[in-house]
This record gives structure tokens, sequence and C-alpha cells, in this order.
């Protein structure tokens, strides 16, 4: 074991019955200006007693027992957990974002609405799209806007017919979700023997009865398409319409536009290409773009620019498909984002994807002969392999990493691999560290051998073993409950 901190026992607690009392401040309102005396309460609320000082400990030795970023090498593939530059957060903390509220008039929101502005111009330079829409909160409601906004294009054609999205079964979960959500029946394309969606599944699955395909490059086994080419011509050919999952673009930021493929729409996931914390599920930010046939149906209002010295302002696209947030999209993430990629700059976003690629490949083939890749290729940003070794368990191994102080990679996913192990380092990371990582796993290859009792009873060195995972998401206790 090398980094393993033994934390103190976790207390949960620390009340002690006649500790402290709330002070709460004099309101200044004067008598009778209170809530009507039948909503106020009985009995006092039943508070933990605790002093300060032992909140602060409390709450700063809970954030010591978690896994972050800025604390471990944190390797979980297709969540893209890169480093977050602390410059970011000085930029969404700035006072005039943090204070302005979003139904001030267009006039006294002449920043924020330019930040917006500059920042789909950014995107779509970044993307070859024509236009983008920042409204959606998360890749997941882009994509459900995405796919909404090819239903409305087939609809306003006439073209009623069109019921089925083909999704390659490599396909992150929340693509089938998406298209069910908006109506239509997904259908799934098997993968060749290389790790690519499948050519000749598409063929044979396209007809007039498909409203089109979602596909992500590179796919989620970290493998560039082969044929995206073809398949999504195939698709146009067809009558169908291309989304392209952008979950993925740190890959390729720089090197490739998607809308150069002639994908029609697609998200990005600003919290995982341009960087915003995202462990624990958000906030995110997924905005869309669209190229020609489908700009005019992206979800609005969109910021455009006025002739001569109008200021910004914003406009619902012609046939949109309507507002899919309230608001103007999580402002702060959009702030982050535009602060790091003005930071990097053309050549650094480019740099990023050859280092995410180049880093990726380094620690595949450190691992090639203790933990293969299911698909004998080089590969993109993020790599699979199997954690099934001999008695030992996918899930044995990832409980075992956090021993040697890393966070798992993911686990089980894409479903198409048996046992998958998803490892993406991202760029950011030294040499020393992909070392240290793959050796840790090298051991842990060897541990599994000699003694597969070590990881079947993993992780030893930290407060809490291993959690009820399925009562853990369905009991949440998200809030002080007295014992
Ligand atoms: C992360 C991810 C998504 C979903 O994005 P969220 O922002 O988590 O909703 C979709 N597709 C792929 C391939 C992803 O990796």
């Amino acid at each position: 074991m090398t980094d393993s901190r033994p934390l103190p026992e976790l207390l949960w607690e620390i009340s002690s019955q006649g500790r402290s009392k709330p002070h709460l401040p004099r309101h200044s309102a004067g008598d009778g200006a209170g809530p009507p005396v039948d909503l106020l309460r009985d009995s006092a609320p039943n508070l933990p007693e605790v002093s300060e000082l032992e909140v602060v400990r409390h709450f700063t030795r809970l954030s010591q027992a978690n896994f972050a970023i800025d604390t471990h090498f944190y390797p979980l593939g297709s969540c893209t957990m890169k480093y977050n530059p602390k410059v970011n957060e000085r930029a969404a903390s700035a006072s005039g974002f943090i204070r302005h509220h979003p139904l001030e008039p267009e006039e006294l929101s002449q920043g924020s609405l330019e930040l917006m502005w500059r920042l789909q111009d950014l995107l779509e330079r970044i993307s070859g799209f024509r236009r983008v829409s920042l409204q959606p909160a998360a890749g997941a409601q882009g994509e459900l806007s995405g796919v909404l906004m090819i239903r409305r294009y087939h609809a306003d054609r006439g073209d009623g017919g069109r019921t089925k999205m083909l999704i390659p079964d490599s396909a992150h979960g929340t693509n089938p979700a998406s298209v069910a959500m908006a109506g239509f029946d997904a259908v799934q394309i098997p993968s060749d023997q290389d790790g690519n969606a499948d050519l000749e599944a598409v063929k044979a699955a396209c007809g007039d009865d498909v409203a089109g395909i979602m596909i992500t490059n590179p796919n989620t086994l970290g493998l560039f398409e082969a044929h995206i080419r073809e398949i999504i011509d195939v698709v146009h050919e067809c009558g169908g319409l291309v989304y392209g999952d952008g979950a993925n673009l740190n890959a390729i930021l720089g090197v490739l536009r998607p809308a150069d493929l002639d994908i029609d729409v697609m998200h990005f996931n600003l919290h995982k290409t341009f960087s915003t914390p995202h462990g624990g599920g958000g906030p995110g930010a997924g905005p869309v773009g669209a190229g020609p046939r489908l700009a005019d149906y992206l979800p609005g209002p969109i910021v455009v620019s006025g002739e001569k010295d109008d200021g910004y302002r914003f406009e619902m696209p012609a046939q949109s498909i309507g507002r899919v947030k309230s608001f103007h999209g999580n402002f702060g993430v959009l702030v982050r984002a535009f602060t790091y990629i003005l930071m990097h700059g053309g050549e650094g976003l480019r740099a990023i994807a050859e280092n995410a690629v180049l880093n990726a490949n380094y620690l595949r083939a450190r691992l090639a002969e203790s933990l293969p890749t299911a698909y004998r290729r080089s590969c993109m940003h993020e790599f699979v392999t199997s954690g099934k070794i001999g008695e030992v368990e996918t899930m044995d191994v990832a409980k075992r990493l956090l021993d040697y102080g890393y966070h798992a990679p993911t686990v089980y996913f894409p479903l198409i691999v048996k046992d998958a192990l998803m490892i993406e380092p991202t760029e950011g990371e030294t040499r020393e560290t992909l070392d240290a990582f793959a050796d840790a796993l090298i051991a842990i290859v060897a541990e599994a051998g000699e003694n597969p009792d070590v990881l079947h009873e993993a992780p030893h060195a930290l407060p809490i073993r291993r959690l009820d995972e399925v009562k853990a998401a369905r009991e949440l206790v998200l809030c002080y409950r007295p014992s």
C-alpha cells in the first residue's frame, strides 16, 4: 500500500443535549410582521446541539473521507474527471455574475449576455456547428433536446412514419432513455469485432421508418468509430438525421470538428470537456449545437448580437422546440467553461486532446500484459479492460484501488464488455502519476492470484468498507435526523 491515510473513525452523531442554544438575530421589522400565528411551530425544532468548532471539524473530516480530483488521481472512465482550474472559480464568483438576477432586463444584463454570446461563438468555432444553444442543464438534457428537434424536423416535413432511432450497443444509457422520452423506439446496432458500430447492421436497419441515429465518437469503448463517415451518409441517404453524443469531445478537441462529419446536432458536456467540478451529480451544462438542417429548431432563447451598437439580446430560433430549462441554463458553469476555453486558446485546446489520448495510450501500454484491452487497437482518451481475474471480481479490484489511494475507474460499463473496468486518465496527469497507478494495478493483479481474499475484503484502509449500494441509492439520507 502506497498512500493509504487511515482516518479517524467517522462519528455521525456528535450532538449533546444542553450543549448549545441557537442565538437567532432580532428581526427589525417590528411586531406583527412575522408569519401568521397559526403557522408558528409549537415545539422547538430538533436541531443538533454542537459548537461551531465541532461543526467545522465534522464537515472538514467528512470532506477528507472522500476522494476528489484535488486530492487523488481519479480515472473514472466516461466522466472526464479532469483538473478544474481554480481561475474558473474566481471568474464564476465575480460579484457582477453572482449578484446578477436572471429576471433583470436585457439592458442591465449586457455583460452576462456578452459572455453567453461569446461562449456560443467559441463552441460554434470549436465544433463547426452553425448555431449553439446554451439552455440544456446536462448532457442528457442536450440529448433529449436534440432528439426532440429531430422529431419536429420530420413532423414539419409531413414525414410522420419515422418512429425508430438507431443506437449502437456501446452507447451511454442516457441515449436510449432520451429516445424513449421523445417517443421513439430505440433500435440497437451491434458492434463489430473491432469495437465499431457495425456498418452493415446500420445499412440493414435504415429505411423510411428511421428518424435517425445517435452515435458517440469516439465511442464509449474509447475507440474512434472507423466507419463514422459511411454511417452518417447511409443514415442521411435514407432520410434520417444524425445525433452526435459529444460527451467524448475531449479526445478530438481542436483536431476534428464534429460538424465536418455532417453530424446534424450534438451536445457538449461543458462539465466534462471544459472543466467544471461534477463529482456528486452536478450542476453541469449540456449546450447543443446544430448544423443547417436543425439550427432553426434549437431550444432557446439564444443570445444574438444586434446591428451596430444595439447590444446583445435573447431571441428564439425560428422553429424552436422552446425552452428546456428555466432562465438561461446553468450560468455559473457557462462562466467556468468560457474561462477555461479562453485560458487555453486554440493551440491549448488541441494540446488537451493530444495529451488525453497520449496519457490513455501510455497507461494502456503499461497494462497490456496484466490487463489487456478487449480490442487490440490504440485507444482515444480512455480504454476498457476486464477486472475479472480468476476468483476476483471487477468490484474487488475497484475497491482495492481505494486502499492504494486511487479513485476507482468506472466498473461494469460499457455493458458490451463483460466485467468492464474503464479507465480515463485525462490530460492533466504526470507520467509519475500514471506510472504509480499502473504499478498499483499490476500489484493488485498479482494479489488477485496470490491472496484473493485481500481483494474480496477490500478496502482495508478506509473508515467505511463496502456500502450497501442499493440501499445507499434508494434510502438516501440527505438531512439531519436526530437519533
Ligand atoms: C456523461 C455522458 C452522457 C450524459 O451526460 P450528463 O451530463 O451526465 O447528463 C451521455 N453520453 C456519454 C457518452 C457520456 O459519457
